[in-house]
């Protein structure tokens, strides 16, 4: 039987729901006998999204046009799409600066008011994305097929996701230890 192609994706997010998936420790010899890993900032080093993925797990938020584009492929070129952490579900720390209605008043803020040293707004065409006026969970952006939230979500509740997922079976996303967020 062929291994299942999983990738795992870090968009707006602060990297927590992936050092969480490192917590998977031991397990993670047991995941990489069943799965192949093709694409993840911390299990591969190709740098497109491949094509014919089974299942991928989402870390953050739809926040500068590169994730924007990014989640469109990852969506189109994927089987199974997991919304992973808080972040991807709600849009959680990233959507803060929604409230101050667009992108602007932050970079103002960061780049010129705090600025020691010659301060500029960033301006890299190409190389810096630029920022969406609104922060968006994944789901309001691509369909979503199974969200699994926690800031981070243990290791434990990663596991309990991924274990029936690899063996063609749902996973049971119910109870406190399934579902709590935060
Ligand atoms: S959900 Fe929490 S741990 Fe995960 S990327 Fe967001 S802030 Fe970081």
């Amino acid at each position: 039987m062929d291994k299942i192609r999983l990738a795992t994706v870090w968009l707006a997010g602060c990297s927590g729901c992936h050092m969480s998936f490192l917590d998977l420790d031991e397990w993670l010899i047991d995941l990489a006998e069943k799965v192949d890993v093709v694409y993840s900032p911390v299990g591969s080093d190709i740098k497109e999204y491949p094509e014919n993925v089974d299942v991928v797990l989402v870390e953050g938020a739809i926040a500068n046009e590169e994730n924007l584009e990014l989640i469109q492929i990852i969506r189109e070129r994927s089987k199974f799409l997991i919304s992973f952490g808080d972040c991807a579900v709600t849009a959680n720390v990233p959507a803060m600066r929604n409230m101050l209605r667009g992108a602007d008043p932050v970079l103002r803020r960061c780049y010129l008011e705090l600025g020691d040293e010659t301060p500029q707004l960033p301006n890299a065409p190409g190389i810096v994305p630029p920022l969406l006026a609104q922060v968006r969970p994944v789901h309001e952006v691509v369909t979503v097929d199974l969200f699994i939230p926690g800031c981070p979500p243990d290791a434990e509740r990663i596991r309990a996701t991924l274990e029936p997922l690899i063996n063609g079976e749902k996973p049971q996303m119910v109870g406190r230890e399934m579902l709590k967020f935060g």
